[in-house]
Formats: structure tokens, sequence, C-alpha cells
């Protein structure tokens, strides 16, 4: 009969149902019955912890101080210092937050912004936690990340997240958070046009010899939105990736190469941030460009529509 500490329960678990259904005291019992069985899990693993580790550990912030009077005192600093290693998610689709949580010495004591400068990738192979610039960076620039998993909702979702949901105990004074009429004006108007203007590229295609279907009018709106939130400090939002994307595939479609891999370096810096990618080479890029299902679609546009003009 194996130990009750050791055992792991879970939601499908007769046992951990027959537990449920005897539980006296309603939901706030439950979480309590839950939050020691965590402890206790993370007790097993704090004490084959270096001692030296083992301080390093209880030196770092803790926001839960319930779960500490409660006499939990790992859990609490877990919660406040974890990080979901997203890499070591499980193969099969699972959940993509993965299923391990990691607590760093220095990692753990970075910083929130809502418009962050660095981003953090767990490299398996390294086994150790990656920094990414999301931008340049000044010398003695303090290094911030996000906390939320999105940063593009407004400022009281955002602020509800660090001092409800994760209950991180503290109120955000960023940049954006200091400044929120203008930074929720500016949110709501890039997730507006969070969606590249792809019907303008296909125009294009079909009639090049448009005044108004000029390759500027196809990429300028995306040029400019990327330069906004390149100015508010939102290069960790999705639709920065989005809007390169496009960029790059404008370009390959339009047949030109040269600007093609300038916005696919781009793009390929940016997904880098986001996910620990290898550096790829000028040739690499270049090769992705010319092999691309899109390469010079102009060239065939203006085949086909002559083909249709003397038919
Ligand atoms: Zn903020």
């Amino acid at each position: 009969m194996p130990n009750s500490s050791s055992t792991t329960l879970s939601a499908s678990d007769p046992m951990f149902l027959r537990a449920l259904l005897n539980t006296e005291g309603g939901p706030a019992s439950l979480e309590r019955m839950l939050l020691q069985k965590m402890e206790l899990e993370l007790k097993g693993v704090f004490d084959k912890m270096l001692k030296a580790e083992q301080e390093a550990y209880m030196a770092l912030h803790n926001a839960h101080n319930h779960d500490e009077e409660a006499g939990r005192p790992l859990i609490g600093r877990w919660k406040t210092n974890g990080f979901a290693l997203c890499s070591l998610a499980m193969p099969d689709g699972g959940d993509p937050d993965g299923i391990y949580t990691g607590v760093f010495r220095d990692r753990s004591k970075i910083n929130h912004s809502c418009c962050p400068n660095v981003s953090s990738y767990f490299n398996p192979c390294a086994f150790a936690m990656e920094f990414r610039a999301a931008r340049s960076i000044k010398k003695g620039e303090e290094l911030t990340t996000n906390y939320n998993g999105d940063i593009m909702p407004p400022r009281v979702e955002r602020q509800r997240y660090l001092t409800e949901d994760a209950e991180y105990g503290f109120i955000c004074t960023c940049r954006s958070c200091k400044s929120t009429p203008d930074s929720n004006r500016a949110r709501s108007y890039i997730q507006r046009n969070k969606k590249p203007k792809q019907w303008q590229l296909v125009v294009w295609l079909m009639d090049q010899s448009r005044k108004s279907g000029s390759e500027d009018w196809v990429v300028e709106e995306s040029v400019e939105i990327l330069g906004f939130i390149e100015q508010q400090g939102l290069e960790l939002s999705p639709q920065y990736q989005d809007h390169l994307s496009f960029l790059a595939e404008a370009y390959c479609a339009m047949g030109s190469a040269r600007k093609a891999v300038l916005w696919l370096r781009k793009f390929a810096n940016v997904r880098r941030v986001h996910n620990g990618e290898e550096e790829r080479s000028l040739e690499e890029l270049l090769s992705t460009v010319v092999n691309h299902g899109r390469w010079n679609w102009a060239k065939r546009a203006r085949v086909m529509m002559n083909h249709v003009r003397t038919a």
C-alpha cells in the first residue's frame, strides 16, 4: 500500500472522487485539502535540494501569506515565483503550458511589465532559462518580463489577473499602466487592425497596373501598425508577428526577394525570442523565400491576366 503522501491523485481517480464526495465543509475545505497535498509534494522535492538551494528558495518573495500562516511555506513561494516550462509540454498536444513549473534563483526576481523588454524560454538541452530581448535595451535599463499570459487586454483586466487570479499582490506601475487611457486606446487600435489586409494583396496581384494598387498600398498599413506597436513597447504581442509575417509573404508574392528576406528576418528573430529557435542565415532565409509556394505570384498573375485579356 503506497504512502498517501506519495500517491498522485487526479480528478479521474475513483479514490479522489470518493474523498471529494466525503469532504465536509464544501469548496473551501476541498481547496485546503488540495493545497495541503501540493505542499506535501513540494516538500518531497524541497528535501532533495542542496541546503544552499533551500535557503535561496526560502529567501524568495512570498505573495501568499495566507499559505504561510496555514503551515504551507513552500506553496506560496512556488505560486509567486514559478514559471510554466512551456517547452516541456507533452508532445501529444496536451496543456500548452506544459506539465512542469520551474522556480529560478535569478529569473524569478525579474519584475513584471505590461510592455516587457525580454521574453524567457526554457532550453531543455541546456536545462536553463534563456532570456531574449524583444527590442533594443539600453545599458542600465531594467529587464522586465510579463507575468500575464497576454499583454493586450485593457489595464483593468491585466491588473485583475495580477491581484486576483494569480494573486501576485502588487499594483503594476509600468509605462502602459501609468498612461492607462492612452495605452488602452492603443491596444484597442492594434487589436482592431490585427488582421493584415490580405485582400489588398489579392487585388494588387489581379491588377498590377492600378495606380491606387501600388506595392506601397498593399503594405503601408502593416508597416504603420508595426511602427505603432514598437512605439507602445508591445513587440511581444501576437499582432506584431502577424504583420511581420504578412509583409514577408506579400513581398514574396510580389517577387521581391530582398524585401521579403528583410521582413522574414525580422519575423524569424521575433520567433526566436518566443520559442528559442536557432538563428537562420541569410542564405537559409533566401532559400525559404524563393522556394515558398507563393514565390512570385505576381508573375503568374500577370501571365494569367494577359491570357484572360487576349482570349
Ligand atoms: Zn502594467
